[in-house]
């Protein structure tokens, strides 16, 4: 369910019709709906009563300000994967407490910025970074919480870029590694193992594959337990799909069912880091037309948004519906892509889709486009980045203003300003003194 829907033959966002908002706004346009944003959470959350649980929104789907302040606003806890989604959540109001630090590749500073704010665990992806996690917390007189992240090697029948829990991923560590740094963490004065982390990828549209990462995974719980090493908390990570097209993902009830019943003999709080299941559906990108051509026998709506704008369709050659904002009844129908400006020919938001004909000026709504929307836009083509509303019922509120030709060039110089850099100023390590450090 989501608050997009036709009223009086016009989309609308919750009570304003999308037309004001084009209006006011300028296109392309994210919307966001509160409401929608809201629900998602809460069925999450309840899906999971009874339970001793946090759910974590990954805020990597949509780190908007305005998102991310709603949320904690209903008591959210956040996964986070960089240093910036930490410092966007400690601005937007959230609580450092309840974050949750994933990713392969945490760099010094981000690891000192996440010990000094007191996030709630560091989940840890590699011998190395448990050694690297302890050297930072040592150097700041900190006692770092850890998770490690498990790899439970299972497929989750997904899209091969967003399959993160495969044996051969870059992600987490095997079962057996996990037992053995345990170990080591056990012993390290500077670590506090709190508890075990999963996720086996995104857009998964079954229940099996979580279940069976969560089984494998508890039994590397109970060998831990037996060594005397309690696991506070068991986080199942994020991943749940969503209804882009013909998908037919588990409602969230039945998602929060299953991973109750597979974790009914576990004794700690669950963490779930949902992302996309939260936002994806309660975002719409709005487009208007601005011209429509034939080349051969293919039709072409070219619009004004982009794949800098929603690469989904480009990257993974993902599905999002498109449909007029203001449908004719009866009309003629052409089939048609729907293109973006930018100079690629992957450059498209839709293929071969049934239309109306369509004339420039029209809008069109891109819907599912709340998750790895804006969050994945670039400037590539510099192309400003769209605007981002955060409607409220009868109320709009501009969460981040379009970008303007001034916002595309900050940063840069045209003129030098040369510094001179010397050979000699460049250190070369030893063999020898590099294999030190990654002991
Ligand atoms: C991306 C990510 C998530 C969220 O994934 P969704 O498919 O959007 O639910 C959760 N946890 C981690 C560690 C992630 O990297």
């Amino acid at each position: 369910m989501n608050h997009f829907q036709l009223q009086d033959g016009v989309l609308h966002a919750e009570e304003i019709p999308l037309p004001r908002l084009a209006e006011e706004y300028g296109t392309p346009l994210f919307v966001y709906s509160t409401a929608t944003l809201k629900r998602h959470w809460k069925v999450l959350d309840r899906s999971l009563a009874g339970l001793k649980h946090l759910v974590c929104y990954a805020i990597k789907a949509n780190s908007n300000l305005a998102i991310l302040r709603t949320f904690a606003e209903l008591g959210s806890g956040f996964d986070i994967v960089s240093g910036g989604e930490l410092y966007r959540v400690l601005q937007a109001g959230g609580k450092a407490s309840k974050v949750v630090y994933s990713g392969v590749g945490k760099r010094d500073d981000e690891l000192a910025f996440a010990l000094e704010a007191g996030v709630k665990v560091l989940d840890v992806e590699s011998a190395a970074e448990l050694a690297r996690v302890s050297i930072v917390a040592r150097r700041l007189g900190k006692r770092a919480p850890i998770a490690l992240r498990v790899n439970p090697a299972v497929d989750p029948k997904t899209h091969p870029y967003i399959a993160t829990g495969l044996k051969e991923s870059k992600f987490g560590v095997s079962v057996e590694d996990a037992l053995r740094l345990y170990a080591l963490a056990a012993k390290d004065e500077a670590l506090e193992v709190k508890g075990v982390a999963l996720h086996i990828g995104s857009q998964i549209t079954e229940v099996a594959p979580f279940t069976e990462a969560i089984a494998r995974t508890l039994g590397l719980v109970k060998e831990l337990a037996k060594q005397g090493i309690r696991i506070g908390h068991f986080d199942v990570g994020g991943g749940l799909g969503i209804q882009y097209h013909d998908e037919e993902p588990p409602h969230p009830d039945a998602y929060g069912a299953a991973v109750k019943k597979a974790l009914a003999r576990f004794d700690g709080e669950v963490l779930l880091e949902p992302g996309r299941v939260l936002v994806g559906n309660a975002g719409v990108l709005v487009t208007r037309v601005l011209y429509t051509k034939r080349n051969g026998r293919r039709n072409f709506v070219v619009v004004d948004a982009a794949m800098t704008d929603l690469v989904r369709p480009a990257f993974y050659g993902a599905h999002h519906e498109i449909e007029p904002v203001v449908p004719v009844e009866d009309g003629e129908e052409v089939v048609a892509d729907v293109v973006g400006p930018v100079c690629e020919s992957s450059d498209f938001l839709g293929k071969k889709r049934r239309l109306p004909a369509l004339e420039p000026g029209d809008l069109l709504c891109v819907r599912s486009a709340g998750a790895y929307g804006f969050a994945m836009s670039s400037n590539y083509n510099t192309r400003a980045r769209a605007a981002e509303v955060l409607v409220d019922g009868d109320e709009a509120f501009l969460a981040r203003r379009r970008e303007t030709l001034a916002d595309l060039v900050r940063g840069e110089s045209a003129t030098p300003r040369a510094r001179r850099f010397t050979k000699a100023a460049v250190r070369v390590k030893s063999r020898a003194s590099r294999g030190r450090r990654n002991a």
